[in-house]
């Protein structure tokens, strides 16, 4: 009887055991699944607009800034999947007409990721100009990595399908659509 008993309880503990330890182990190979296809986001022209050693801040705006106020967040991450701490961004756009301060250093700034990789723009929104529809450009760099020169746009903009620079896979991910607007968007990198 207690050999029965002792019996069922071994052939019942079996089963379960390789449930519970296949669970932990299905969620990792799946991140890793995920990790495996994370590709380099892609690159874009810099466009003529560019100026290398802008300030070290997080919030572009300062007295004077005006237009609809916008939140990026998100993170820098290898093809891996690791997060890159301490990875630098420099980000640059147009004001709302549509125009680049190329005399001063208006919004544009660097900054660099905590030690999760994450970082957090604060800003206004873009104008659009003429050929463009409304875009952020931006340098990553992983540290000692190489940089990589893209552009980010916004979600819902009729003008995206008219701009041939236009890639979906660099549109920002809308969080909130209030105020501020809040988007976000993960660089991958070669570390
Ligand atoms: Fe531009």
């Amino acid at each position: 009887m207690n050999d029965r008993i002792t019996r069922r309880f071994f052939l019942s503990a079996s089963i379960v055991l390789p449930l519970t330890v296949d669970l932990p182990l299905d969620a990792s190979a799946q991140a890793a699944a995920t990790c495996s296809t994370a590709k380099s986001t892609r690159p874009e022209t810099g466009g003529p607009n560019f100026k290398p050693r802008s300030p070290e801040r997080q919030s572009l705006l300062e007295p004077g800034i005006e237009g609809r106020r916008l939140i990026l967040t998100g993170s820098v991450m290898t093809t891996g999947c690791r997060p890159i701490a301490r990875a630098l961004l420099d980000f640059w756009h147009a004001n709302p007409a549509g125009q680049y301060d190329n005399t001063g250093f208006r919004l544009r700034g660097h900054q660099y990721a905590n030690s999760e990789g994450s970082y957090q723009l604060e800003t206004i929104v873009p104008g659009p100009y003429a050929g463009r529809t409304r875009h952020i450009h931006v340098k990553v760099q992983a540290p000692g990595g190489t940089v990589l020169t893209s552009q980010l746009y916004f979600p819902g903009e009729p003008a995206n399908v008219r701009d041939g620079l236009f890639a979906r896979e660099l549109l920002m991910t809308m969080i909130d659509s209030t105020d501020p607007l809040q988007m976000q968007f993960d660089f991958v990198v070669v570390a």
